[in-house]
Protein backbone atom coordinates (compact mmCIF):
# COMPACT_ATOMS: atom_id res chain seq x y z
CA UNK A 1 0.00 0.00 0.00
CA UNK A 2 1.52 3.65 -1.29
CA UNK A 3 -0.47 6.09 1.09
CA UNK A 4 0.06 10.23 0.37
CA UNK A 5 -1.40 12.60 2.12
CA UNK A 6 -1.56 16.41 1.61
CA UNK A 7 1.87 15.77 -0.84
CA UNK A 8 3.26 19.28 -2.10
CA UNK A 9 6.57 19.96 -3.65
CA UNK A 10 7.10 24.08 -4.44
CA UNK A 11 10.30 24.79 -7.09
CA UNK A 12 10.84 28.74 -6.07
CA UNK A 13 7.02 29.71 -7.53
CA UNK A 14 6.04 27.00 -8.92
CA UNK A 15 4.17 24.05 -7.80
CA UNK A 16 5.15 20.74 -8.83
CA UNK A 17 3.15 18.69 -6.62
CA UNK A 18 0.11 20.32 -4.81
CA UNK A 19 -1.53 18.93 -2.11
CA UNK A 20 -2.02 15.57 -3.33
CA UNK A 21 -3.90 12.97 -1.40
CA UNK A 22 -4.36 9.38 -2.83
CA UNK A 23 -4.04 5.74 -1.36
CA UNK A 24 -3.02 3.13 -4.23
CA UNK A 25 -3.69 -0.48 -2.72
CA UNK A 26 -2.38 -3.65 -3.60
CA UNK A 27 -3.95 -6.27 -5.81
CA UNK A 28 -4.72 -4.32 -8.71
CA UNK A 29 -2.20 -1.68 -11.62
CA UNK A 30 -3.07 1.86 -11.00
CA UNK A 31 -1.99 3.95 -13.32
CA UNK A 32 -0.34 7.34 -12.65
CA UNK A 33 -1.73 9.62 -15.73
CA UNK A 34 -1.28 13.13 -15.88
CA UNK A 35 0.79 14.98 -19.14
CA UNK A 36 4.13 16.05 -18.99
CA UNK A 37 4.84 18.16 -16.17
CA UNK A 38 2.01 17.27 -13.95
CA UNK A 39 4.01 16.41 -11.52
CA UNK A 40 4.40 12.53 -12.02
CA UNK A 41 7.61 11.96 -11.52
CA UNK A 42 8.28 14.81 -8.79
CA UNK A 43 5.38 12.75 -6.64
CA UNK A 44 6.64 9.49 -7.53
CA UNK A 45 10.35 10.71 -6.61
CA UNK A 46 8.91 12.18 -2.96
CA UNK A 47 7.20 8.82 -2.56
CA UNK A 48 10.67 6.99 -3.34
CA UNK A 49 12.40 9.31 -0.81
CA UNK A 50 14.38 10.96 -3.51
CA UNK A 51 13.05 14.23 -3.20
CA UNK A 52 11.87 16.10 0.35
CA UNK A 53 8.32 17.10 0.23
CA UNK A 54 7.87 20.91 0.84
CA UNK A 55 5.23 19.73 3.74
CA UNK A 56 3.04 16.84 3.27
CA UNK A 57 3.52 12.46 3.61
CA UNK A 58 4.73 9.65 1.48
CA UNK A 59 4.16 6.26 3.04
CA UNK A 60 5.07 2.79 1.10
CA UNK A 61 4.27 -0.24 3.77
CA UNK A 62 3.28 2.22 6.34
CA UNK A 63 6.47 3.79 6.89
CA UNK A 64 8.75 6.75 4.87
CA UNK A 65 10.80 4.64 2.18
CA UNK A 66 13.94 5.91 3.72
CA UNK A 67 12.82 3.89 6.99
CA UNK A 68 12.53 0.46 5.28
CA UNK A 69 15.36 -1.19 6.51
CA UNK A 70 16.35 -2.66 3.00
CA UNK A 71 14.47 -0.65 0.72
CA UNK A 72 14.60 -2.85 -2.22
CA UNK A 73 12.80 -5.67 -0.38
CA UNK A 74 10.18 -3.71 0.28
CA UNK A 75 9.91 -1.16 -2.97
CA UNK A 76 11.14 -2.00 -6.68
CA UNK A 77 11.28 1.01 -8.74
CA UNK A 78 12.02 1.73 -11.93
CA UNK A 79 12.80 5.61 -12.26
CA UNK A 80 14.87 6.27 -15.28
CA UNK A 81 16.09 3.64 -17.43
CA UNK A 82 19.21 5.25 -18.14
CA UNK A 83 20.70 5.17 -14.64
CA UNK A 84 23.81 2.52 -15.50
CA UNK A 85 27.55 2.53 -15.14
CA UNK A 86 27.93 2.04 -18.76
CA UNK A 87 31.31 -0.36 -18.35
CA UNK A 88 29.12 -2.85 -16.20
CA UNK A 89 27.72 -5.85 -17.39
CA UNK A 90 24.17 -6.14 -16.25
CA UNK A 91 25.10 -9.23 -14.39
CA UNK A 92 27.16 -7.27 -12.23
CA UNK A 93 25.21 -4.26 -12.08
CA UNK A 94 22.62 -6.84 -10.29
CA UNK A 95 24.78 -8.49 -8.46
CA UNK A 96 26.19 -5.05 -6.92
CA UNK A 97 22.33 -4.44 -6.64
CA UNK A 98 21.98 -7.53 -4.72
CA UNK A 99 24.94 -8.11 -2.29
CA UNK A 100 23.88 -3.82 -0.84
CA UNK A 101 20.52 -5.24 -0.22
CA UNK A 102 21.19 -8.34 1.08
CA UNK A 103 19.55 -10.56 -1.70
CA UNK A 104 20.90 -13.47 -2.26
CA UNK A 105 22.67 -14.06 -5.12
CA UNK A 106 20.46 -16.72 -7.52
CA UNK A 107 17.95 -13.55 -7.60
CA UNK A 108 20.21 -12.10 -10.42
CA UNK A 109 19.76 -15.27 -12.59
CA UNK A 110 15.80 -14.79 -11.87
CA UNK A 111 15.23 -12.01 -12.32
CA UNK A 112 17.12 -12.02 -15.59
CA UNK A 113 15.55 -14.84 -16.67
CA UNK A 114 11.98 -12.90 -15.90
CA UNK A 115 12.97 -10.00 -18.15
CA UNK A 116 14.40 -11.47 -20.69
CA UNK A 117 17.92 -10.74 -20.29
CA UNK A 118 19.70 -13.86 -20.12
CA UNK A 119 21.91 -13.57 -23.45
CA UNK A 120 23.14 -10.21 -22.92
CA UNK A 121 23.57 -10.91 -19.04
CA UNK A 122 27.33 -10.16 -19.34
CA UNK A 123 27.23 -6.96 -22.09
CA UNK A 124 27.77 -3.77 -20.84
CA UNK A 125 24.97 -1.89 -20.35
CA UNK A 126 26.50 0.74 -22.60
CA UNK A 127 26.05 -1.22 -25.37
CA UNK A 128 22.21 -1.55 -24.22
CA UNK A 129 18.91 -0.36 -26.77
CA UNK A 130 16.77 1.39 -24.65
CA UNK A 131 14.12 -0.98 -24.00
CA UNK A 132 16.94 -3.49 -23.15
CA UNK A 133 17.88 -0.88 -20.07
CA UNK A 134 14.24 -0.68 -19.62
CA UNK A 135 14.04 -4.33 -19.01
CA UNK A 136 16.81 -4.15 -16.47
CA UNK A 137 15.61 -1.26 -15.14
CA UNK A 138 12.51 -4.18 -14.41
CA UNK A 139 15.46 -6.45 -13.52
CA UNK A 140 16.28 -4.23 -10.65
CA UNK A 141 12.74 -3.56 -9.32
CA UNK A 142 12.36 -6.92 -8.94
CA UNK A 143 15.49 -7.98 -7.62
CA UNK A 144 14.15 -7.67 -4.02
CA UNK A 145 10.76 -9.88 -4.64
CA UNK A 146 9.20 -6.25 -3.45
CA UNK A 147 5.41 -6.19 -2.32
CA UNK A 148 5.51 -2.45 -4.30
CA UNK A 149 6.34 -1.78 -7.93
CA UNK A 150 6.61 2.06 -8.77
CA UNK A 151 7.92 2.61 -12.81
CA UNK A 152 8.05 5.89 -14.03
CA UNK A 153 6.79 5.32 -17.96
CA UNK A 154 8.51 1.49 -17.96
CA UNK A 155 6.77 1.38 -21.58
CA UNK A 156 9.06 3.76 -23.22
CA UNK A 157 11.04 2.98 -25.40
CA UNK A 158 9.96 -0.99 -25.79
CA UNK A 159 8.75 -2.35 -28.78
CA UNK A 160 5.18 -3.93 -29.40
CA UNK A 161 6.51 -7.39 -28.25
CA UNK A 162 7.71 -5.82 -25.60
CA UNK A 163 4.62 -3.42 -24.18
CA UNK A 164 3.13 -6.83 -24.46
CA UNK A 165 5.46 -8.47 -21.90
CA UNK A 166 5.30 -5.76 -19.87
CA UNK A 167 1.34 -5.75 -19.44
CA UNK A 168 1.46 -9.68 -18.78
CA UNK A 169 3.68 -8.70 -16.14
CA UNK A 170 1.92 -5.93 -14.61
CA UNK A 171 -0.70 -8.17 -14.54
CA UNK A 172 0.99 -10.82 -12.80
CA UNK A 173 2.29 -8.97 -10.03
CA UNK A 174 -0.63 -7.76 -9.06
CA UNK A 175 -2.51 -10.50 -9.90
CA UNK A 176 -0.10 -11.86 -6.59
CA UNK A 177 -1.28 -9.59 -4.17
CA UNK A 178 1.65 -6.67 -5.04
CA UNK A 179 1.16 -3.16 -5.18
CA UNK A 180 1.56 -1.42 -8.46
CA UNK A 181 1.79 2.28 -9.24
CA UNK A 182 2.55 2.80 -13.11
CA UNK A 183 2.85 6.44 -14.81
CA UNK A 184 2.73 6.60 -19.02
CA UNK A 185 1.31 9.00 -21.04
CA UNK A 186 0.66 6.08 -23.45
CA UNK A 187 -3.35 5.88 -22.79
CA UNK A 188 -4.68 2.92 -25.16
CA UNK A 189 -1.86 0.95 -23.01
CA UNK A 190 -2.97 2.15 -19.81
CA UNK A 191 -6.23 1.16 -20.96
CA UNK A 192 -5.34 -1.88 -21.08
CA UNK A 193 -2.95 -2.28 -18.19
CA UNK A 194 -4.86 -0.57 -15.27
CA UNK A 195 -8.06 -1.08 -13.06
CA UNK A 196 -7.14 1.95 -10.82
CA UNK A 197 -6.49 5.51 -12.30
CA UNK A 198 -4.88 8.54 -10.11
CA UNK A 199 -5.16 11.74 -12.94
CA UNK A 200 -3.09 14.61 -12.06
CA UNK A 201 -2.76 17.66 -13.84
CA UNK A 202 -0.75 20.78 -12.38
CA UNK A 203 0.04 18.57 -9.74
CA UNK A 204 -3.09 18.33 -8.14
CA UNK A 205 -5.85 15.68 -7.91
CA UNK A 206 -7.73 15.00 -10.67
CA UNK A 207 -9.78 11.98 -10.68
CA UNK A 208 -9.19 8.51 -8.13
CA UNK A 209 -11.25 6.09 -9.32
CA UNK A 210 -11.45 2.55 -11.09
CA UNK A 211 -10.67 2.60 -14.82
CA UNK A 212 -14.24 1.64 -16.35
CA UNK A 213 -15.83 4.55 -13.32
CA UNK A 214 -13.13 7.14 -15.09
CA UNK A 215 -14.18 5.81 -18.60
CA UNK A 216 -18.10 5.61 -17.55
CA UNK A 217 -18.04 9.24 -15.98
CA UNK A 218 -16.32 10.82 -18.41
CA UNK A 219 -18.12 9.44 -21.91
CA UNK A 220 -21.43 9.22 -23.05
CA UNK A 221 -22.19 5.80 -23.81
CA UNK A 222 -23.23 5.29 -27.66
CA UNK A 223 -24.92 2.56 -29.22
CA UNK A 224 -25.03 2.00 -33.02
CA UNK A 225 -28.01 0.73 -34.91
CA UNK A 226 -28.78 -0.44 -38.42
CA UNK A 227 -32.27 -0.52 -39.89
CA UNK A 228 -33.85 -0.16 -43.14
CA UNK A 229 -36.33 1.73 -41.48
CA UNK A 230 -33.48 4.15 -40.13
CA UNK A 231 -35.80 7.13 -40.31
CA UNK A 232 -38.73 5.57 -38.69
CA UNK A 233 -36.42 4.41 -35.85
CA UNK A 234 -34.83 8.01 -35.81
CA UNK A 235 -38.21 9.58 -35.26
CA UNK A 236 -38.83 6.62 -32.49
CA UNK A 237 -35.65 7.64 -30.71
CA UNK A 238 -35.31 11.24 -31.12
CA UNK A 239 -37.63 12.00 -28.35
CA UNK A 240 -35.60 10.36 -25.40
CA UNK A 241 -31.85 10.02 -27.34
CA UNK A 242 -29.20 12.15 -29.47
CA UNK A 243 -29.66 10.30 -32.95
CA UNK A 244 -26.97 11.15 -35.31
CA UNK A 245 -25.98 9.65 -38.78
CA UNK A 246 -22.31 7.24 -38.77
CA UNK A 247 -21.27 8.09 -42.02
CA UNK A 248 -21.95 4.87 -43.57
CA UNK A 249 -25.70 3.87 -43.34
CA UNK A 250 -25.94 3.56 -39.52
CA UNK A 251 -27.19 5.69 -36.45
CA UNK A 252 -25.22 6.45 -33.85
CA UNK A 253 -27.50 6.55 -30.63
CA UNK A 254 -26.32 8.67 -27.50
CA UNK A 255 -28.92 8.48 -24.57
CA UNK A 256 -30.56 5.23 -24.59
CA UNK A 257 -28.61 1.85 -24.17
CA UNK A 258 -28.79 -1.03 -26.37
CA UNK A 259 -31.69 -2.97 -24.51
CA UNK A 260 -34.23 -0.29 -24.62
CA UNK A 261 -33.53 0.71 -28.07
CA UNK A 262 -33.99 -2.94 -28.97
CA UNK A 263 -37.30 -3.00 -26.89
CA UNK A 264 -38.60 0.41 -28.75
CA UNK A 265 -37.67 -1.11 -32.25
CA UNK A 266 -39.73 -4.10 -31.22
CA UNK A 267 -42.72 -2.28 -30.11
CA UNK A 268 -42.89 -0.23 -33.32
CA UNK A 269 -42.19 -2.99 -35.61
CA UNK A 270 -38.90 -1.31 -36.56
CA UNK A 271 -36.50 -4.40 -38.28
CA UNK A 272 -33.12 -3.90 -37.12
CA UNK A 273 -29.70 -5.32 -38.53
CA UNK A 274 -27.19 -4.41 -36.34
CA UNK A 275 -27.32 -2.97 -32.36
CA UNK A 276 -23.72 -2.78 -30.91
CA UNK A 277 -22.99 -0.82 -28.04
CA UNK A 278 -19.52 0.88 -28.46
CA UNK A 279 -17.00 1.14 -25.26
CA UNK A 280 -15.60 4.43 -24.99
CA UNK A 281 -11.73 4.45 -24.95
CA UNK A 282 -9.72 5.81 -22.00
CA UNK A 283 -8.07 8.19 -24.78
CA UNK A 284 -11.44 9.72 -25.04
CA UNK A 285 -12.91 10.20 -21.18
CA UNK A 286 -9.48 11.79 -20.70
CA UNK A 287 -10.54 14.27 -23.47
CA UNK A 288 -13.97 14.84 -22.70
CA UNK A 289 -12.80 15.41 -19.29
CA UNK A 290 -10.80 18.49 -21.10
CA UNK A 291 -13.72 19.07 -22.37
CA UNK A 292 -15.89 19.75 -19.76
CA UNK A 293 -16.17 23.04 -19.29
CA UNK A 294 -17.97 25.57 -22.20
CA UNK A 295 -15.82 28.18 -20.37
CA UNK A 296 -12.42 26.27 -21.43
CA UNK A 297 -13.69 25.74 -24.93
CA UNK A 298 -14.62 29.40 -25.50
CA UNK A 299 -12.00 31.40 -23.89
CA UNK A 300 -8.92 28.84 -24.31
CA UNK A 301 -6.15 30.54 -26.32
CA UNK A 302 -2.94 29.16 -27.17
CA UNK A 303 -1.41 32.32 -25.44
CA UNK A 304 -3.18 32.57 -22.38
CA UNK A 305 -5.93 31.95 -20.20
CA UNK A 306 -8.97 33.81 -19.02
CA UNK A 307 -8.80 35.00 -15.76
CA UNK A 308 -12.50 33.83 -15.74
CA UNK A 309 -11.73 30.59 -15.71
CA UNK A 310 -12.01 27.77 -12.73
CA UNK A 311 -9.41 26.53 -10.84
CA UNK A 312 -10.41 23.16 -12.15
CA UNK A 313 -10.50 24.56 -15.90
CA UNK A 314 -7.05 26.00 -15.15
CA UNK A 315 -6.49 22.18 -14.91
CA UNK A 316 -7.68 21.08 -17.70
CA UNK A 317 -6.57 23.84 -19.79
CA UNK A 318 -3.45 22.44 -18.75
CA UNK A 319 -3.40 19.07 -19.16
CA UNK A 320 -4.85 19.78 -22.69
CA UNK A 321 -2.15 21.98 -23.72
CA UNK A 322 0.71 19.59 -21.87
CA UNK A 323 -1.08 16.90 -24.21
CA UNK A 324 -0.15 18.24 -27.30
CA UNK A 325 3.43 19.46 -26.63
CA UNK A 326 3.58 16.09 -25.38
CA UNK A 327 2.72 13.98 -28.40
CA UNK A 328 4.30 16.60 -30.63
CA UNK A 329 7.41 15.90 -28.98
CA UNK A 330 7.13 12.27 -28.93
CA UNK A 331 6.06 12.54 -32.66
CA UNK A 332 9.36 14.15 -32.92
CA UNK A 333 11.68 11.96 -31.09
CA UNK A 334 10.51 9.10 -33.44
P1 LIG B 1 5.76 14.88 -15.06
O1 LIG B 1 6.57 13.75 -14.50
O2 LIG B 1 4.29 14.71 -14.85
O3 LIG B 1 6.09 15.15 -16.49
P2 LIG B 1 7.38 16.54 -13.33
O4 LIG B 1 7.16 16.01 -11.98
O5 LIG B 1 8.64 16.15 -14.03
O6 LIG B 1 6.13 16.23 -14.25
O7 LIG B 1 7.37 18.13 -13.28
C1 LIG B 1 6.32 18.89 -12.64
C2 LIG B 1 6.66 20.36 -12.68
O8 LIG B 1 7.73 20.65 -11.79
C3 LIG B 1 7.10 20.87 -14.03
O9 LIG B 1 6.58 22.18 -14.18
C4 LIG B 1 8.59 20.90 -13.92
O10 LIG B 1 9.14 21.87 -14.78
C5 LIG B 1 8.79 21.25 -12.47
N1 LIG B 1 10.05 20.68 -11.92
C6 LIG B 1 10.33 19.37 -11.78
N2 LIG B 1 11.55 19.20 -11.23
C7 LIG B 1 12.05 20.44 -11.02
C8 LIG B 1 13.30 20.94 -10.47
N3 LIG B 1 14.23 20.12 -10.03
N4 LIG B 1 13.43 22.27 -10.42
C9 LIG B 1 12.47 23.12 -10.85
N5 LIG B 1 11.30 22.73 -11.37
C10 LIG B 1 11.08 21.40 -11.46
Amino acid sequence: MIEVRGLTKRYGEVSAVDDLTFTVRPGEVTGFLGPNGAGKSTTLRMILGLDAPTSGTATVGGLPYAAHPAPLRAVGALLDAGAFLPSRTARDHLLALAASNGIPRRRVAEVLAEVGLESVARRRTGTFSLGMRQRLGIAAALLGDPPVLILDEPLNGLDPEGIVWMRGLMRRMAAQGRTVLMSSHLMSELELTADHLVVIGRGRLIADTSMTAFIDAHSSREVLVRSPQAQTLCRMLEPAAEVREDGTDGLVVTGLDAARIGALAAAGGVELHELTPRQASLEQAFMNLTRDSVQYRTESTEHGRSTEHTGRTEHIEHIERADRTDRAQKEMSR
